[in-house]
């Protein structure tokens, strides 16, 4: 049986977020529609769709553009984290012990889920990096399989820019499969000490 078309297109959308299967949309979606408190729902994305961008230099959701921590000066912009997500920049930022910059990818290399180095922000580190003021490339992706194989395709598209900058894994000491976000203050700190050179091969 079908629903009706507007609560179709409703259960469609919630059925193209990652791990939402159709079950768990329509369940949403009848959730939506019969909570008050969901009502809130559509102009806030609204408002986040129309008042929020990615930031030029670090691809951060920002409301201002260069972001707040682009904006820093106090901030060292030699050294520059690559991460997946803004999750990550949250996680990095609360635990304070980072004080360089950022990179977000908006995502990880991901062929099954639908996620390839296009969708990513590869490009945009790639010619951060060749204006020159970046010294060091540290990669913070996630310790698991997309991050692993993310890391390597970031390397590989600075090292094929021909950029001269030093490249490191943050990952001694982070579990393996664990999720930087997930991670507490005194790993993260570890794992950014223990950060080391890498090379293909
Ligand atoms: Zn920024």
């Amino acid at each position: 049986m079908a629903y009706p078309e507007p609560l179709e297109r409703l259960v469609a959308a919630f059925e193209r977020f990652p791990g939402v299967g159709r079950r768990t949309a329509e369940r949403l979606a009848f959730h939506a529609l019969r909570d008050p408190r969901a009502r809130e729902l559509a102009p806030a994305l609204e408002q986040a769709l129309a008042k929020t961008r990615l930031c030029r230099e670090c691809f951060n959701v920002t409301q201002e553009d260069p972001c707040r921590l682009c904006a820093d000066e106090k901030r060292d912009a030699r050294t520059v984290c690559v991460v997946e997500q803004p999750r990550d920049v949250e996680a990095m930022e609360r635990a304070g012990v980072f004080r360089g910059r950022y990179h977000v990818l908006m995502g990880a290399l991901n062929p099954a889920e639908g996620t390839e180095s296009a969708h990513l922000t590869l490009q945009g580190l790639v010619e951060r990096v060749r204006r020159g003021e970046v010294e060091e490339v540290i990669l913070a992706t996630d310790p698991d399989a997309e991050g692993e194989a993310t890391a390597m395709l970031v390397l590989e598209a600075l090292e094929s820019a021909g950029a001269a900058v030093r490249i490191t894994r943050m990952a001694r000491g982070l579990p393996a499969g664990s999720a930087i976000e997930y991670l507490h203050r005194g790993v993260l700190q570890d794992a950014l000490e223990g950060r080391r050179p890498i090379r293909r091969g």
